[in-house]
């Protein structure tokens, strides 16, 4: 170590360290300015990004603005308005206290600030360049502040390149700016990118901010909560059972307005939908939290997601059975209702968003009257059910189609169909099974040329978030392949006009968004010739489900057009959908059959 010494780190240097911390993408630039403005008082922010983010960002507020020296001394390091003492960072309440943000974006971006206080007549202009002193100039401006940070990482390449392609920068800021949108309902923001106007949220109550941001179908799937005891209050909405999701959920959790993750807290609300929904399905929710802020600790990372309780079991137990109890409140949960008394243990695979609705719609809340599903599995059925008087599969000799129509059949746990076959029995799952029906009803379609889809009576509309409607967009040209012939309707609003046939009444927004949540989450991209990726998806949403109670002609039904099908015994991402045990091998294994 010779020669070598400790050296305090030069001021721009040390920035360029922070600013690896605070900065990583332009959604965290995005989330520094907007808490500044915030903390301003502003009830108004435009944020405007171009290219994602990476060609530039600006975030304008109404806030108090800053004078002249504190605008210079903002740029400084450690400096904030926000905190003077030990003794302050306790109680603190604003979003920024560090002092960090706006000097580590300058050191890694081309940053100019505009700000001007309501007793100023001019605004003060401060160019940043590199790590010399701000070029310092004035203008005539309304009151407020604007930030404008473009070319970020300019003077760090190997940041710069770690930067992702427009869209994924511009999903991430989309988000940060969903989290504020539903944690301030009472700010009004607008955003827009790449010169397009993608959010323009008026302030509202939380109730109206969130049909704002989630539309009104989702937060028709919602539940809303409010308690609190001698430590905490909990305000927000909780998904109900029956709007669960099998993809990414959608989950928000607010401590003092601030956004906030924490896998155990994720636990406290998870853990409590336990045996009200299938096991690989998440719920939606958005928990604000409010808490002496003495009791937590946010300054423990640098992007400050992540929060230390004084007494965080005190916590989790309050926040679990706040929403235990929400959940079991009559009303909320029509689905058990209508599926009416039973054990936990069979409930959990009663509430599927399929199983809602269809009981609500085609079964008019009568359990049981499988007529309903019968008749459109029929339908549905079309080439299959005359294939089935017809030729039978070579291989499959021993399942004559006849054999469905009576003998012993029955559902197990909702889930697999149980029957005699010649020589044996079988169980069907019953999901796979329908997939695979629907699938080659698709497929079938395609080769004879036939229209894939019919005309609703009703067009149903579709209100979408920007980036879902992005997605859906580039997928219109391969649905339409595969009968869904769905219209850009306004801004991100589509209408539904025609379903492939078998989609049953009442579900096809529902089919939609699955197909559409499915392939937004695999991100994987859709060409005008992914109509077979489409026709899985479609055949898997629009399937019936583990859950789905079957009356007796519903399974026979379901069986026959199965074993109607090219390949019925797997379904088309490769699953079995049945199982075929023999007499012989019972027999052995009953030892019945000693030679
Ligand atoms: P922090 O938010 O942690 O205090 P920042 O670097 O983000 O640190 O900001 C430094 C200071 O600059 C803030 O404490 C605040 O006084 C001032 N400031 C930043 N942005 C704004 C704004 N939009 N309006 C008014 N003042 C601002
Ligand atoms: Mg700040």
């Amino acid at each position: 170590m010779t020669g070598s010494s400790v050296k305090i780190l030069p001021g721009h240097l040390a920035n360029k360290i922070a600013a690896g911390e605070v900065v990583q993408r332009p959604a965290s630039v995005v989330k520094e300015l907007l808490e500044n403005s915030l903390d301003a008082g502003a009830t108004r922010v435009i944020i405007s990004i171009e290219d994602g983010g990476k060609a530039a960002i600006t975030v304008a507020d109404n806030g108090t603005g800053m004078g002249e020296d504190d605008a210079v001394l903002s740029l400084e390091r450690h400096a904030t308005s926000k905190i003077e003492s030990v003794d302050d960072l306790a109680a603190i309440l604003t979003y920024g206290f560090r002092g960090e943000a706006l000097p580590s974006i300058a050191s890694v971006s081309r940053l100019v600030l505009k700000t001007r206080r309501q007793r100023d007549e001019m605004a003060v202009v401060l160019s940043c360049h590199g790590g010399n002193p701000p070029l310092r100039t004035f203008e005539g401006r309304e009151i407020g502040t604007i930030v404008t940070v473009s070319n970020l990482f300019h003077n760090i390449p190997a940041r710069r390149k770690f930067l992702r392609s427009r869209t994924t920068e511009f999903r991430q800021t989309y988000d940060t700016l969903q989290r504020m949108a539903i944690s301030r309902p009472d700010v009004g923001f607008r955003f827009i990118s790449e010169g397009k106007t993608v959010l323009d949220l008026e302030p509202a109550t939380l109730s109206e901010r969130m049909v704002d941001v989630f539309g009104d179908y989702e937060v028709s799937g919602m539940i809303p909560v409010d308690e609190q005891n001698d430590i905490l209050q909990v305000t927000g909405y909780i998904g109900k059972p029956s709007f669960g999701r099998k993809v990414k959920p959608q989950q928000f959790l607010f401590l003092n307005r601030r956004y906030v993750v924490s896998r155990s807290l994720n636990h406290a609300v998870f853990s409590a939908y336990e045996h009200l929904m299938i096991k690989s399905a998440y719920p939606f929710f958005m928990l604000q939290m409010t808490i002496d802020p003495s009791r937590v600790d946010v300054n423990v990372h640098p992007a400050k997601l992540e929060v230390k309780f004084e007494d965080e079991g005190a916590v989790y137990r309050f926040l679990h059975s706040l929403v235990q109890k929400s959940l079991s409140g009559t009303g909320h949960v029509p689905a058990l209702e209508v599926a009416g008394a039973g054990s936990e243990g069979e409930s959990s695979l009663r509430f599927t968003p399929r199983q809602h609705l269809w009981n609500e719609r085609n079964w008019g809340g009568r359990q049981g009257d499988g007529q309903a599903v019968a008749a459109s599995l029929m339908v549905g059925a079309g080439e299959q059910d005359r294939g089935n008087t017809g030729a039978k599969p070579e291989d499959q000799t021993e399942m004559h189609p006849a054999e469905f129509a009576s003998g012993p059949i029955c559902q197990l746990h909702r889930k697999y169909i149980l029957l005699q076959v010649q020589g044996g029995v079988m169980l069907v799952d019953q999901h796979v099974a329908h997939e695979r029906v629907l699938y080659e009803q698709i497929v079938h379609r395609f080769s004879s040329g036939d229209q894939p889809g019919q005309q609703l009576l009703f067009p149903q509309t579709l209100q979408l978030s920007p980036p879902d409607a992005l997605v859906l967009t580039e997928m219109l040209p391969a649905l339409e392949q595969i009968g869904f012939v769905v219209r850009p309707f306004g801004r991100d609003t589509f209408v539904v006009e025609c379903v492939p046939h078998g989609v049953k009444e009442g579900n096809e927004a529902d089919v939609l968004r699955g197909i559409l949540f499915q392939q937004r989450d695999s991100g994987t991209r859709i060409l005008p010739d992914s109509r077979d990726v489409l026709a899985k998806s479609y055949s898997c949403k629009a399937a019936i489900k583990a859950g789905d109670a079957l009356s007796d002609p519903e399974m026979r039904t379901l069986i026959g057009q199965l074993f109607a099908t090219k390949i019925p015994f797997v379904c088309p991402h490769g699953r079995p959908t049945v199982m075929r045990l023999s007499l012989e091998e019972l027999d052995r294994r009953f030892g019945r059959s000693l030679p």
